[in-house]
């Protein structure tokens, strides 16, 4: 059987885009809906499927977010100027519209995954990983990954999630957000945090309370290439092997990539290839393959290109 992907196609997902200068713009999109997606549309028609953007509500958003941080947003997205935190991520005209509609395509995909009208999903603009319960940071506004571990747990009622990420800043939102819950299993490779944003991630954060164990950080220096990766991978592995999840995100983060202009990691597009066939392959086996992947950063375009190639041809072929 080949599997069904349902990927974010559509113009609303451009509008998550700071302004002039800034790296998280929509120009990373835009190309891969230019470049990427016809190619796969024209080869692939009965397996991939666009699936157009959707608002989140403002429920949805509370799920995880506090009201007082929502109605922040609100705000600064009339006024359009400033910043949402300290400097990284400037509130731009309809910011939060364009917050609400990753947060709404991410769960747009959630759910047609639990329906079974697709088997796996991927949203490019997804993956917002630094936004806090209570604040924005690192060019993430809202955290739809962390949303949709709220909706799968407390809406779907699932028992446990396994969030998996290898963009090269530490998950930091959904990592602290979820320290003490033992039902969202975590496990997070990136650049060390004495060397990059947002200067978390250590090796001994492991959980807390009764969530002790249910969390694994793995630093890499910069100049760590693809051995380093693939022998992280396979710590992650055994981690992995202690639990059941009943459904997989992967933020597949492309800043990893070598020629990254913001971080220092040195991995090829294979580092992505073998994320997404693993887990490809753990989401066949444990939970009828409910695996999304989100887009996560990565500032050097080509690079961006490479590593969402990757992750959409392999998310199409069945592992073996
Ligand atoms: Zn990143």
């Amino acid at each position: 059987m080949k599997c069904r992907v349902g990927v974010i196609y559509g113009e609303e997902a451009l509008l998550y885009s700071f302004p002039e200068f800034h790296p998280f713009r929509s120009d990373r999109v835009e190309r891969f809906y230019r470049e990427v997606m016809p190619t796969f549309l024209k080869h692939y028609p009965d397996q991939v499927i666009a699936v157009k953007p959707e608002l989140a509500s403002e429920s949805e958003v509370l799920l995880y977010h506090d009201p007082d941080y929502v109605d922040f947003v609100k705000k600064k997205s009339q006024d359009g100027y400033g910043y949402l935190d300290y400097g990284d991520t400037p509130a731009f005209k309809g910011c939060y519209e364009a917050s609400l509609h990753v947060v709404g395509s991410t769960l747009k995909l959630v759910r047609m995954i639990m329906r079974k009208e697709i088997d796996h999903g991927f949203n490019p603009v997804g993956g917002l990983h630094h936004a806090r319960r209570d604040r924005a940071g690192g060019f993430c506004i809202f955290n739809d990954a962390s949303i949709a571990i709220k909706y799968l747990l407390e809406v779907a009622k699932l028992k446990q999630v396994l969030y998996v990420d290898i963009d090269a800043h530490h998950g930091d939102g959904v990592f602290y957000d979820f320290y003490f819950e033992k039902n969202v299993i975590i496990a997070d490779i990136h650049q060390d945090g004495r060397t990059l944003y947002p200067g978390t991630g250590f090796s001994h954060e492991r959980g807390g309370g009764e969530a002790e164990g249910t969390k694994l950080n793995i630093p890499l220096m910069p100049g760590a290439g693809d051995e380093e990766f693939m022998e992280a991978w396979n710590k992650i592995e055994e981690f992995i092997d202690n639990f059941s999840p009943e459904f997989i995100i992967l933020q597949a983060g492309a800043d990893g990539l070598a020629g990254d202009p913001l971080t220092g990691l040195m991995y090829t597009e294979k580092a992505h290839e073998h994320a997404v066939t693993r887990l490809h392959k753990v989401s066949e086996e444990e939970c009828d393959g409910r695996l999304l992947v989100l887009g996560g950063g990565g500032y050097n375009r080509e690079n961006v290109l490479k590593a969402w190639r990757k992750v959409l041809s392999n998310l199409l072929n069945p592992p073996v």
